[in-house]
């Protein structure tokens, strides 16, 4: 007996906020392949739409609400056939109203459940009602989630941890995403050898407190980032490291070392430290003071002169004082980023800061004015510095015009070089002739035709 191929549905996925959605995004789409969904373009005739959100934007669940609407509509024109799904950080921290604002949503899915999907749709055809799932489960959704399936690209993400203990006073990430977990080695390891199989050359680990990795190794120990790391490094074809985000207090010596000691990993970091204050730092929350990060950053300098950073910023946390912001502004003066995230600090609903006397808008606006010009300043000089520089290139396609190949430095930099041949997938020694303010444009060197 041959079994009949599952009828074919259209998908639908739109996705808000960070790199971790994108991935949950794509392994979801995964799950429901086998159900026979494919993934298209527009929500229009669409058989699902997932809306996978994200609770970091300001005003997230009246934006989710607006977009629900336009949604609804589809569906009534459809004949309500369309099945809506929630996912995401706003499913979770507002699953119970967006069913009763929203009725004509079908399924609120939290982030530890989507290896549930298939069961909850079901579900959905079988009652005719909404489905709400947003339990922390006690198995991790990782042991669940299908291998990725389809090439990610030359550069791709690799999520190896989720949650987190720290509880910023700001965010709502401990409480959206659960504790800290991280995925065994093993796991890991063969997505990435699958993934490099596949076309893949630089893998970005991912994770909202990723240095906070102790996943279980090959030895059956705990393993810290470093040692995965070292142990991702030995695929051959693997051409390039990194890792993201960052916690000052998680940055341990061995992992600082790590960017001395293994070639794969990028001399790039991204270290959020929010505030240059120590009060604002202790009331956000942070575990750290301004001088732990002074010091990280120094250290890293020391062992690798190449080394630079980013970082996120938030501007006028409850209680920030002229003099606080002053702090944040020299901070940022001695560090000399190469690119940093900054916002205004707005109050996210459960979280410990949104009770507090808040910091006037104007006041708020003025400072982030400040400092993103600075910041603006700090990216043009240092994209302005690597002008003339002779430095690896990880090319990933063909460029935007006829006739250039594409591709990024050590430090992300996406950068253009003229050249009919493809180079996707081949590191290349380029120099840089011009930098824009988003870009390079850089001449391969000879040598590294032959290359
Ligand atoms: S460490 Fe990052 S993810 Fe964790 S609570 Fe703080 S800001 Fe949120």
């Amino acid at each position: 007996m041959t079994l009949a191929a599952p009828k074919t549905r259209k998908l639908h996925v739109v996705t808000h906020g960070c790199q971790m959605n994108v991935y949950d995004s794509a392994r979801m789409a995964d799950v429901l392949a086998p159900l026979g969904y494919a993934a298209v373009d527009s929500p229009e005739g669409a058989d699902m739409v997932i809306m996978n959100t994200c609770h970091i934007r300001e005003r997230a669940a009246e934006k989710v609400f607006s977009a629900l609407g336009r949604l609804r509509d589809l569906k009534e024109a459809g004949g309500g056939t369309m099945m809506i799904a929630v996912t995401g950080c706003v499913a979770q921290a507002e699953g119970d109203v967006i069913l009763k604002r929203a009725p004509y949503v079908d399924l609120v899915v939290g982030p530890q459940a989507y290896h549930r999907l298939p069961e909850l749709i079901a579900r959905v055809h079988r009652t005719q009602a909404s489905v709400l799932d947003t339990d922390f489960p006690a198995e991790q959704k990782f042991d669940f989630l299908p291998e990725a399936a389809a090439h990610q690209g030359v550069i791709a993400n690799l999520t190896i941890q989720e949650g987190c203990d720290k509880f910023c006073s700001f965010c709502v990430v401990p409480y959206t995403r659960g504790a800290e977990a991280s995925r065994p080695a093993a796991a890991i390891i063969a997505e990435a050898r699958r993934m490099v199989a596949l076309g893949t050359r630089e893998i970005a680990l991912l994770g909202q407190n990723v240095n906070a990795y102790h996943g279980e190794g090959l030895d059956g120990r705990s393993w810290s980032l470093a040692r995965l790391l070292s142990a991702l490094a030995e695929i051959p074809e693997l051409r390039r490291l990194r890792y993201t985000t960052s916690h000052p207090s998680d940055m341990t010596e061995e992992l600082i070392l790590a960017h001395r000691d293994n070639e794969k990993l990028m001399p790039f970091l991204h270290l959020p430290v929010q505030s240059g204050s120590d009060k604002i730092l202790a009331a956000m929350n942070r575990k750290h003071k301004a001088d732990d990060f002074r010091r990280i950053v120094a250290r890293l300098r020391e062992l690798r002169a190449d080394m630079a950073f980013t970082s996120d910023f938030i501007v006028g946390h409850p209680g920030e004082t002229d003099a606080d912001f002053a702090a944040t502004m020299a901070l940022v003066r001695e560090t000399g980023f190469a690119l940093a995230y900054s916002f205004n600090y707005s109050p996210r609903p459960g979280t410990p800061a949104a009770g507090l006397p808040q910091v006037p808008a104007a006041v708020k606006d003025a400072r982030l004015y400040e400092l993103q010009a600075e910041l603006r300043r700090q990216q043009d000089a240092f994209n302005a510095a690597t002008v003339g520089l002779t430095t690896p290139v990880l090319f990933t396609g063909a460029g935007r015009h006829a006739g250039q190949q594409a591709g990024r430095t050590i430090y992300a930099q996406p950068i253009n070089v003229e050249s009919h041949a493809s180079l996707t997938g081949t590191v290349r020694t380029v120099t840089v002739t011009h930098a824009n303010p988003n870009s390079l444009l850089g001449n391969l060197e000879q040598e590294s035709l032959a290359a």
